[in-house]
């Protein structure tokens, strides 16, 4: 009988991106007779932050087979229901961008028939006053019983906070015990066949290591796919004008909020995650309207000084855009080797995991892979242009009138969003080119929350008598009432969670 000769796939980077994709990809690919060997260096350092996350990451968890309370407990986790907006749309101004949808009536989402109320009936509450996520949020509450299911669970719509090293860790420990090989070396050399394709990297220490596919985790750097195989950066600087961060950790607070905190600042944005250990911080701002120093006393100034005395502030730069092809030849960049927009949705895991799930449904197989790849490529593309375009759409409602402000909602609007926005301003639909991570319901969150909404709901719901909605409405938040008042508090469940080990 003859064997299947071995292949082997390299990684390259031991950042969030390197080790999802070796525990990853080696679940799928170990069956196939493929080895895998991450290489990262012991000097250049990960970025160190990535921890919010949305609700994919849940279906991640599962793939792995991992239980939530040790992946919590292993990652200092939190729960994640939605993100605050504080002072985005002016001063004194919050809205809530929950998780989940409000509810759909005859299949059409319940924002058309909230507008409708809102219209005919003069209501006056929000269209997140019927969200689930947003009541537990505003009463600190968890998405679930300690030790038992809840609705939310069920449909996986909640996410978590976590601290990003504590993951890359777990992930390493799960990856390596799985068979996948840890080297530390630094890439000062990489190796192409006749034909182009990487055939090996030169890790130092006379060590050279051959690969049939390599991935390229290797930050914003993009050690293979663009200082090897030159493939370019499309930048999207003229959509989005922060460039750089500064980044403090603090001590956990008492009572850490089901939800991250992002609050507008005059040359950008700070969020605010809670862990169970300590409390992400950072303020995400434009180098043209504030430099490194204003931005890091800025932080301070709203962070809590007296706690922020013993930490020293982190300075990052931003590459805003994407990859031309994130999978070149036979090289996949996957992380920020990929692309980045700001992280304002926390987006940057879901992207990670996105191109894991698509890598192995386009695996090449040796049979057309031409095809394989492009289909990788084009889908991917698409995502990055969704996440750009939803993270757009929230600057260009602001009314701020700080320089950063006017400046950031007066950019070039892509084109994908210009006729959203414009079918929105009519009924409320927006008929999205993409929506493959954040749906209407999502866009309908912000746009409502900033107080933009349509001339008219959708004519379904416009020519359909109000009077039978209003008991339904009002059944909904009975319900999302009820239900709160089941659950525990957020603090009282990571507690339970971390003394159950
Ligand atoms: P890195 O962490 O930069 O890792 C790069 C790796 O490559 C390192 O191990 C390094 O040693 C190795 N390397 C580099 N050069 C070489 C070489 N020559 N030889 C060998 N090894 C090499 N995402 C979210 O989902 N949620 C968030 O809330 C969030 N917040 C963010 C906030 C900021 C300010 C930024 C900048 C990003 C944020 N992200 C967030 C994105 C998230 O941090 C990244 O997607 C994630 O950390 C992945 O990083 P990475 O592994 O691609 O790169």
């Amino acid at each position: 009988m003859t064997q299947t000769p071995r292949r082997n796939l390299v990684i390259v980077g031991g950042g969030t991106a390197g080790w999802m994709a070796a525990s990853y990809l080696n679940r799928f690919l170990v069956r196939k007779g493929w080895q895998i060997t991450l290489v990262e260096s012991p000097d250049i350092g990960t970025i160190g932050v990535g921890e919010a996350t949305i609700p994919s990451l849940v279906r991640f968890l599962r793939a792995m087979d991992f239980d939530e309370d040790v992946f919590m407990r292993r990652c200092a986790a939190t729960y994640k229901l939605g993100i605050a907006f504080t002072d985005w749309f002016g001063h004194g101004h919050r809205y809530f961008h929950p998780f989940g949808i409000c509810g759909s009536i005859n299949g059409l989402d319940l924002f058309h028939f909230w507008m409708k109320h809102r219209i005919e009936g003069q209501a006056t509450e929000a269209y997140t006053d019927y969200s689930l996520q947003s009541l537990l949020a505003d009463e600190a509450k968890g998405p679930r019983q300690h030790g038992a299911d809840s609705p939310i669970m069920r449909t996986g719509t909640y996410a978590f906070h976590l601290d990003a090293g504590a993951f890359a860790q777990f992930l390493k420990e799960v990856a390596t015990a799985e068979g996948v090989r840890h080297l530390f070396g630094e890439v000062r050399a990489v190796r192409r066949d006749p034909w182009g394709d990487i055939a090996a990297i030169d890790i130092g220490g006379g060590r050279e290591l051959a690969g049939d596919l390599f991935i390229d985790c290797t930050g914003f750097r993009g050690l293979l796919i663009e200082e090897t195989l030159g493939d370019p950066w499309i930048d999207w600087g003229r959509y989005l004008l922060c460039d750089r961060a500064v980044v403090m950790p603090l001590p956990r607070e008492d009572d850490p909020l089901p939800y991250t905190r992002s609050t507008a600042l005059d040359a950008g944005w700070m969020w605010q995650i809670p862990l169970s250990t300590r409390t992400g911080n950072g303020y995400v701002y434009s180098s043209q309207h504030a430099s490194p120093d204003q931005a890091a006393q800025a932080l301070i100034d709203r962070a809590d000084l007296r706690r922020a005395r013993s930490a020293d502030p982190r300075h990052l730069k931003m590459r805003i855009g994407r990859r031309g092809n994130g999978w070149v030849r036979n090289c996949v960049a996957v992380g920020l080797a990929s692309g980045f927009v700001e992280p304002l949705e926390s987006t940057g895991i879901h992207l990670i995991q996105r191109a894991l799930e698509l890598l192995v449904d386009n695996f090449p197989a040796g049979d057309r892979d031409d095809l394989l790849r492009a289909a990788y490529n084009r889908r991917m593309q698409a995502l990055y242009e969704e996440v750009r375009d939803f993270i757009v759409l929230h600057y260009v409602l602001t009314d701020r009138v700080e320089p950063f402000w006017r400046d950031a909602r007066s950019v070039a609007i892509p084109d994908t969003l210009q006729d959203s926005l414009d079918a929105y301003e009519m009924d409320g639909r927006m008929h999205l080119t993409h929506s493959d991570i954040f749906s209407e319901t999502n866009h309908h969150f912000i746009l409502a929350g900033n107080g933009r909404l349509p001339r008219r709901p959708t004519a379904r719901v416009d020519f359909t008598p109000l009077q039978p909605i209003v008991p339904v409405l009002r059944q909904i938040r009975e319900q999302n009432r009820a239900m709160a008042a089941s659950l525990p508090s957020h603090r009282a469940l990571i507690a339970a969670i971390n003394a159950n080990p």
